[in-house]
């Protein structure tokens, strides 16, 4: 354990003058914020210290070094777990606590950098912590976006998004590394040039040169001893853009027009489930961070290891984080053919065995194209490089096979006027893996068929799994200590050692800690909820929680309905009082998608139906909470006594969110989905509720038919009257009623399946609400679950990426 404090003495003096020269006042005339900022920047000056040694380190045991390119890095808040990994947050909140300050409300003052959307994000930042823990040289290379995702607010019931300006008050982690910045450049005229021995190169003539200045933050594993870097690229105008002439003339606009125009391109992070991007800026995004991360990587290599770019691959992995970094394999190509000097053929080896990509979702929309035109003319040079990678790909596969023409209509990288980001990632690497089981087999028999058939050898998989670090012990020190009391502490960093838990599944002593601690757990969320939403819920009721972005084949569309359906059971039979339960969701939907956006003001306008009526309200109550994201999720996960996921069967990758609350004892009530099935596997299905439709049975109902209306006709009585009060006034007194989600299901046929789901659905959550109401047995699943979460945990994934994929 590296100890940055020798004693609690030495950490005071240490904060004491932090608050003197970084604030320039005493820590007792300091707000909370301002000691956030002097806590925050002693513990990442240790940091970098550390780093720097971590890297020394590496370099004279030549360790091969894992970068991980992801556009998003759903990282945070990072004081907590960094108090955590350095093993002193006991004496710093001690030593705080003589001073007469509390560590609480200090740690509340961080921002949320709020660098990805959801699952994606998060799993790249877990992958991070874990690399570091398990002393894995890994770094990840992303976007510092001026501003992350939006902020939520609900107003009348309604999704407003607001701008996320997270970088306001400074982030106390990163350091600016001006003089590492890199050139990046768009457009502009390839041109050959040529030796005396035929060997040609090209380069750029003209185009629009952009600053790429990286900001590195600090990677802490647990125990402190590794700390790697996370880098991150700001777009700025190279100095020699400048219109001085246009500047001296007057016309400042103009001058400036080329500043704001470059700052665009790390101004924002995209929304995923938006849609189509056909938008520059983002190809311009995924150009930058890709060409700065790759130049520089080179830069390192060489100075390391000399121009022996042969053995490349032995020192270096590049992980490609889904379609978004999926130039890094043309990139490589240019930068090793073009300036380095290298052959093809050279290349082209070195190129594919370091690449290898991790694919995300099956869902066919979300498979990224551009169109080639936009794509030539901004990128002119890659895309020659990408033209050349299709050509000789494409020659190989024509050889010998018979049914060549419908294998290069699957796989081709260029088809019908588009690149294909997906074939491009999977053809310039050695490894492509999916996040679950049943995930990997629907790529290997379905959407990545073609390839599979090609060389099944790069197929692979890897399910995923979180920071047991950052979402068990940082976010619930109450169970944290329960499970340390009974095992003692090595599950930190041996997740495995929750299994040593399951001794105590029957102890009647160790099953009360367990509920009261999810008690206070609850206590907690309640109080939350009430401050954010102004919902009050009653600890003592169920808690039961869906929580993860709005998406329809997430289908928080089917939890309302179980909900309405119970509230329409209460009205009709007054003696029909179910065990008092608590509804709450929480997720952000992508401001263009008016679908999901609906459902979120369906879910409060059942809230306030619901919470408003006398005749249900002391047993029933629904709240939504906003602006979901990291902070917040820590107080959620922790609270839960049911984790909802309930995704149509094959079409959740893996879901993160299963596990989350898996180590924190929720029961999942789920569908045989993404790793809901690996879960199933590992507790066992007396330990949770399955319910509904598989992958074959959706197969085969569209094959034979499904029709929404017959559901709908066939249950009249409850699940029709759900349906007909979408749009009945019902629930419409926020801003009216629910035709778009009314029609998606009786027009547009249900898609997702959420009326054949129902009646399972409803009756699973029967059955686990009659376990709920006997604390004990509710106790003794918990317990199992949480013990059993340890193959969760991402440093398990980790290790395996690491062996299987990136040999380190
Ligand atoms: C874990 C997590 C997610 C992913 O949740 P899923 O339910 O797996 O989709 C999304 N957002 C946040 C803030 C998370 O912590």
């Amino acid at each position: 354990m590296q100890r940055i404090f020798d004693s609690k003495e030495d950490f005071v003096d240490l904060f004491e003058s932090s608050c003197q020269t970084l604030i320039g006042r005493t820590y007792e005339d300091c707000t909370d914020a301002e000691r956030f900022q002097a806590l925050a920047s002693i513990v990442a000056a240790k940091s970098r210290a550390i780093g720097v040694k971590t890297n020394e380190l590496a370099q004279q045991e030549q360790k091969k070094k894992v970068y991980y390119f992801s556009l998003e890095f759903l990282i945070g808040p990072l004081l907590d777990n960094y108090l955590i990994n350095y093993g002193v947050r006991d004496l710093v909140e001690e030593g705080l606590a003589e001073l007469g300050l509390s560590l609480d409300n200090i740690l509340a003052q961080e921002q949320d950098p709020g660098l990805g959307n959801g699952g994606l994000g998060r799993l790249a930042a877990c992958f991070m912590d874990s690399m570091a823990t398990e002393g894995i040289m890994g770094y990840g290379n992303g976007m510092r976006y001026r501003y992350g995702l939006f902020h939520q607010a609900i107003v009348n019931g309604c999704q407003v998004e607001e701008t996320d300006n997270w970088l306001e008050r400074g982030f106390p982690w990163e350091v600016r590394r001006e003089q590492s910045s890199v050139i990046v450049t768009f457009g502009g005229k390839p041109v050959r040039h040529e030796d005396e021995n035929g060997h040609f190169w090209f380069t750029t003539e003209g185009g629009d040169r952009v600053k790429a200045v990286p900001y590195d933050v600090p990677v802490v594993g647990y125990g402190g001893e590794t700390v790697t870097k996370l880098r991150l690229w700001s777009a700025e105008p190279a100095e020699e853009n400048f219109d001085l002439d246009a500047f001296n003339e007057g016309d400042y606009a103009k001058a400036n027009k080329f500043r704001s125009d470059v700052e665009a391109i790390s101004t924002i992070l995209y929304p995923n489930d938006a849609g189509p991007h056909g938008r520059i800026l983002r190809i311009k995004q995924e150009y930058l961070f890709v060409s700065a991360g790759l130049q520089t990587i080179l830069r390192t290599y060489e100075r390391d290891y000399g121009p022996d770019w042969k053995h490349f691959p032995d020192h270096v992995a590049l992980h490609t984080n889904d379609t978004h970094p999926a130039m890094c394999g043309p990139e490589l190509m240019r930068l090793l053919v073009d300036e380095k000097g290298l052959e093809w053929d050279e290349a082209w080896d070195i190129t594919t065995r370091s690449i290898s990509f991790t694919n995300h979702t099956v869902m066919p929309e979300a498979l990224e194209t551009w169109p080639i035109p936009m794509f030539r003319s901004l990128l002119p040079r890659i895309y020659m490089f990408i033209d050349e990678i299709n050509r000789r790909y494409l020659e190989s596969l024509s050889q010998d096979r018979d049914n060549w023409q419908e294998l290069a209509s699957q796989t081709a990288v260029l088809w019908d006027g588009n690149v294909r980001m997906a074939n491009l990632s999977i053809i310039c690497g050695h490894s492509v893996n999916g996040v679950s089981a049943i995930h990997t087999e629907i790529l290997k028999h379905d959407v990545l068929k073609g390839f599979y058939a090609l060389t099944p050898e790069k197929f692979n998989n890897k399910t995923n799994g979180v920071s047991h670090r950052r979402f068990l012990r940082e976010a619930n020190p109450a169970l944290s200590k329960v499970i340390t009391n009974a095992v003692g502490d090595g599950w930190m960093t041996n997740a495995e050692e929750l299994s040593k838990l399951e001794q105590y599944a029957d102890d009647p002593a160790v099953l009360d800690d367990i509920v009261t601690a999810k008690h206070e757990a609850k206590k907690r969320l309640a109080e939350y909820v009430k401050q954010v939403s102004g919902v009050e819920l009653d600890p003592n009721s169920v808690f039961d929680v869906q929580v993860k972005r709005f998406h329809a084949y997430k289908r928080q569309l089917l939890n309302v309905f179980k909900i309405l359906d119970l509230y329409n059971r209460m009205i009709d039979d007054p003696s029909f009082r179910p065990m008092p339960t608590s509804f709450i969701f929480g997720g952000k939907a992508a401001q263009s998608y008016t679908f999901a956006k609906e459902v979120i003001r369906l879910i409060n306008s059942l809230a306030d139906v619901v919470n408003n009526d006398s005749r249900v309200n002391d047993v029933l109550r629904v709240a939504f909470v906003p602006n979901y994201g990291i902070s917040n999720a820590q107080i959620i996960y922790p609270a839960a006594e049911i984790s909802e996921q309930i995704s149509t069967a094959g079409m959740e990758g893996s879901g993160t969110s299963n596990m989350k609350f898996m180590m924190n004892g929720a029961i999942m009530l789920g569908t045989y989905d993404g790793a809901n099935i690996e879960i199933a596997d590992l507790v066992g299905f007396e330990n949770l509720k399955i319910f509904g439709l598989r992958v074959e049975d959706i197969e085969r109902l569209k094959a034979e038919g499904y029709w929404a209306w017959n559901e709908y006709q066939a249950d009249r009585g409850r699940l029709g009257r759900v349906v007909d009060e979408l749009v009945d006034g019902t629930l419409a007194r926020l801003n009216g009623n629910f035709e778009l989600v009314h029609d998606e299901l009786m027009v547009n046929n249900d898609q997702w399946f959420v009326l054949a789901d129902f009646k399972p659905y409803v009756q699973a959550w029967e059955e686990l609400r009659q376990i709920c109401a006997n604390p004990r047995e509710w106790a003794h699943m918990s317990i199992i679950n949480t013990a059993r979460s340890g193959h969760f945990s991402s440093d398990r994934t980790i290790r395996e990426y690491a062996e299987d994929i990136w040999h380190v």
